[in-house]
């Protein structure tokens, strides 16, 4: 578009001046917010679509109380990413999220699942994120195949090298690395070739509407043969109705996540879950 009138530019600079607003008050109260009190993480199943079974859970951060009401966990997670809060509160969300499945594995002896967390970019370059898992793992007696870390592919686009080393050390713990929100980001497939990545998950702006697109199943169906070719496992994310589920087996997706199959949910109601599943 060409430049806008009067008018528009007003608009505009309003519009910066709100988000900027909300930005500040976030941050302002984010800083002293990242702690048991204030913020909690809801528990979203991943499913075996053949069997029902629980594989694992992901962790997804809320902020109780917030000064600006409900917060969706993108928005003051990016806030935190542009300040300097990214690794505390990451710190805070893969600790919780390790102590939650001892607590879970303490009432479901033989429960065997993965618990997936979502990691900034920033903080996977920060110095000691890879010491921080290690101590939390072994506080919690877990063993380093429970946990799998999400990046986003937008990660690659900072510091590769960084990433690199950070990611190596964390597989030489064990833990998995999964690519969230597959196929929207800038990451090349060079990328891949050079990242201990274990797993692609298929972005939910492509499997929403699965039924309905050819043009999503085509893309769906590349994801999973590239997925295939290169060795990882594939999870779509997104999953709604019934004729996605069919729509995924179909093209050889077995593992899944969506408010069809669960919404994400308190630590209660997942052991709930995970109790009546096993
Ligand atoms: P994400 O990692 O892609 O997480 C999936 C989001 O999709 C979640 O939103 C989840 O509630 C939602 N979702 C799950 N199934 C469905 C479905 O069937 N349909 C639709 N329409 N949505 C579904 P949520 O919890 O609002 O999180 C949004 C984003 O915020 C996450 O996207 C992630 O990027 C970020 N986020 C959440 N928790 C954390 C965290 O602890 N750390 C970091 N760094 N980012 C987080
Ligand atoms: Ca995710
Ligand atoms: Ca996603
Ligand atoms: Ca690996």
């Amino acid at each position: 578009a060409k430049r806008q009138g009067g008018n528009g530019v007003g608009v505009f600079t309003e519009d910066m001046n709100e988000k900027g607003k909300r930005r500040t008050i976030i941050e302002m109260n984010l800083r002293t917010s990242i702690d048991d009190e204030h913020l909690t993480l809801e528990y979203q199943p991943e499913i075996d679509l053949r069997t029902g079974t629980i594989l694992g859970v992901e962790a997804l951060v809320r902020w109780n109380r917030s000064p600006l009401g409900v917060l969706q966990p993108g928005e003051f997670v990016e806030v935190a990413e542009a300040t300097n809060l990214a690794g505390e509160l990451g710190e805070w969300v893969v600790t919780r999220a390790c102590t939650q499945l001892a607590e879970w594995k303490r009432k479901i002896p033989d429960l065997r699942i993965t618990m997936s967390v979502n990691v900034s970019p920033v903080q996977l370059v920060s110095m000691d994120f890879d010491a921080t898992v290690r101590s939390v793992l072994h506080r919690h007696g877990l063993v380093g195949s429970e946990l799998c870390l999400e990046i986003t592919e937008n990660v690659v686009v900072g510091d590769l090298q960084r990433t690199k080393d950070t990611l190596r050390r964390l597989e030489r713990l064990g833990v998995w690395v999964a690519i969230d929100d597959f196929g929207t980001g800038y990451s090349s497939l060079g990328h891949l070739k050079a990242l201990p990545v274990d797993t692609l998950k298929i972005d939910k702006g492509f499997v929403q509407n699965l039924e309905h697109s050819e043009e999503d199943r085509v893309i769906v169906d590349s994801i999973v043969g590239l997925a295939s070719s290169f060795g990882l496992q594939v999870v779509a994310e997104g999953v709604e109705t019934v004729g996605t589920v069919k729509q995924l087996l179909d093209l050889g997706c077995t593992r899944a996540q969506g408010f069809l199959l669960s919404r994400p949910t308190t630590p209660d109601r997942l052991r709930w879950m995970l109790q009546a599943g096993s």
